[in-house]
């Protein structure tokens, strides 16, 4: 059976793990490390026998590959619970083609960004996992958001028994849609907190709660246990692969790519679960040549992959992509065990030099693993230049995060004259960023994200999703913001309220 063992693992032989089930519960391993496979599952085979399938008869196969602890009903109920109406295409994502590529839509689910294809799914995952290790705790589940993340957990956990959802996003830095939609989340599970700090300083004490052996004790005493709905949850990541493969197979359908033949991704990056996702992919049988990691002017995984040392001592820039306004990227560190050649005294050696010197370089073998990424950024004036030319050109409205990794193709087919069927992942709608986008449309200005959305509307026709009609009008249930240092009290806050209700 396949085990989950911690990135930071000593490569001892019969290394105890956890499976599947056993890892979403504890989202992040004793040690500080991320659960990885310990070994990759098998590969898919031929791709060109499996088109035809829908989007979750292939969600079956991949969940299935790396969840086998799961039986074929419990992974059929949770897929079936996830992908269905609550999706605005019947397709669940939709591949379009644009600007000499191909976009894969994943944000047509309940809160218009590409969160949604994990997160709704992840409730279901975790309470059959507990269902299946006869866990009787209740589950509190600590986000950090730099902004769509936490809707999106929100939406997915908000009443689901045995659960409480506590999320923190920045309150200076997501957008104006970004914020209404947590904190006018209902259900009688939620806790939403803004944080003077950004992504990075509510990641980090989330990542510290974790590894408070005094509070698990304390929580435990009172029934609870903690758990993770960030990327550094398997049980995000591994739904993420899926849509890779779909991808693929929709190209094979498509007659644009024969089978065994190779595309590239480009990917719009925070923090390096979705790119991840994407290698993930390869690794059971998607050839893919290049992994295009896409960054805004928080620059650090360009200069990574380029350098091979990653610095994070730099300045923290606020952008009109914020789900990407990350120094730290989490997932990272999975990919540093995998090209390291699964060295995880070395990943947890270079995870010591990260918190103490904010810096690290990679050794000669995850050199050479970084060579089939590229690396690239775009500036605001560029992010906003790319939304306008591939409007005009074809017609394409892309969000701020989209644009981004358009912008970074666009350079690196210039660069390289590398002609391979490409793949960019479309992460979010443009209507969560309305204001970017009239402005970057040359539209009367707008600071307003409600008015935004109502005149980008009007000048595009394009439909506004149904999460976001009519966000303005709903009453603001959470609008408490605390200090990052308040982070573990207003946890403990938020589970007392609930134990005395
Ligand atoms: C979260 C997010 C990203 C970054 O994804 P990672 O998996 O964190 O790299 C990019 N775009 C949007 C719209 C997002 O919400």
């Amino acid at each position: 059976m396949m085990k989950y063992i911690s990135s930071r693992s000593k490569q001892e032989p019969n290394m105890a793990g956890k499976n599947a089930a056993q890892a979403i519960i504890k989202g992040i391993a004793e040690d500080k490390g991320l659960f990885v496979p310990e070994k990759m599952p098998q590969s898919l085979g031929d791709m060109g026998l499996l088109t035809g399938k829908n989007y979750k008869e292939i969600a079956y196969l991949v969940l299935s590959r790396f969840l086998p602890d799961y039986t074929e009903k419990e992974l059929q109920e949770c897929i079936d619970c996830a992908y269905d109406e609550q999706f605005e295409s019947d397709k669940i994502v939709p591949l379009v083609k644009g600007g000499g590529a191909y976009f894969l839509e994943l944000y047509h689910g309940p809160t218009a960004a590409f969160k949604d294809m994990a997160l709704s799914i992840l409730p279901h995952l975790l309470t059959t996992a507990l269902k299946k290790e006869k866990i009787e705790n209740k589950i509190a589940i600590l986000t950090a958001t730099s902004g769509d993340t936490g809707k999106a957990a929100l939406e997915g956990f908000a009443d689901v028994d045995g659960t409480e959802i506590i999320v923190f996003y920045p309150h200076v830095g997501v957008s104006q849609v970004q914020e209404r939609q947590m904190t006018v989340q209902t259900g009688n599970n939620v806790h939403v907190f803004g944080i003077k700090g950004n992504f990075d300083d509510a990641q980090a004490a989330v990542k510290k709660m974790f590894n408070d052996p005094c509070l698990a004790t304390e929580l435990e005493e009172k029934g609870w246990q903690l758990s993770s709905a960030n990327s550094i949850n398997i049980g995000r990541l591994v739904p993420q692969v899926v849509y890779y493969v779909w991808a693929y197979i929709k190209l094979l359908e498509q007659g644009i790519i024969q089978p065994g033949e190779k595309i590239n991704v480009v990917v719009p990056t925070g923090n390096f679960g979705n790119i991840l996702a994407s290698y993930y992919a390869r690794e059971i049988g998607i050839p893919i040549g290049k992994f295009i990691c896409a960054s805004n002017k928080n620059n650090v995984l360009t200069d990574f992959i380029n350098t091979g040392v990653y610095d994070a001592k730099r300045e923290f820039y606020v952008t009109s992509s914020p789900s990407m306004d990350i120094l730290v990227s989490s997932n990272l560190e999975r990919l540093l065990y995998h090209l390291s050649g699964n060295n995880g005294q070395l990943v947890a050696s270079l995870m010591k030099d990260l918190d103490e010197k904010k810096k690290f370089e990679a050794s000669d073998n995850i050199r050479v693993g970084l060579t089939e990424f590229y690396g690239g950024f775009a500036t605001e004036e560029e992010t906003t230049v790319a939304i306008a030319e591939l409007y005009q050109g074809d017609h394409y409205l892309m969000d701020p995060h989209t644009a981004v990794g358009y912008k970074v193709y666009s350079d690196y087919v210039e660069k390289t004259g590398d002609t391979t069927p490409t793949v960019i992942a479309a992460t979010a709608s443009a209507y969560k960023f309305s204001e970017t986008v009239v402005n970057a449309l040359g539209l009367p200005s707008q600071i307003d994200g409600f008015k935004a959305i109502i005149q980008l509307k009007e000048a595009t026709g394009v439909s506004v999703p149904r999460g976001l009609r009519g966000l303005d009008k709903k009453p603001v249930l959470h609008n408490r913001v605390v200090e990052k240092s308040q982070i573990p009290e207003a946890v403990k806050q938020s589970l007392s309220d609930d134990y005395h209700r």
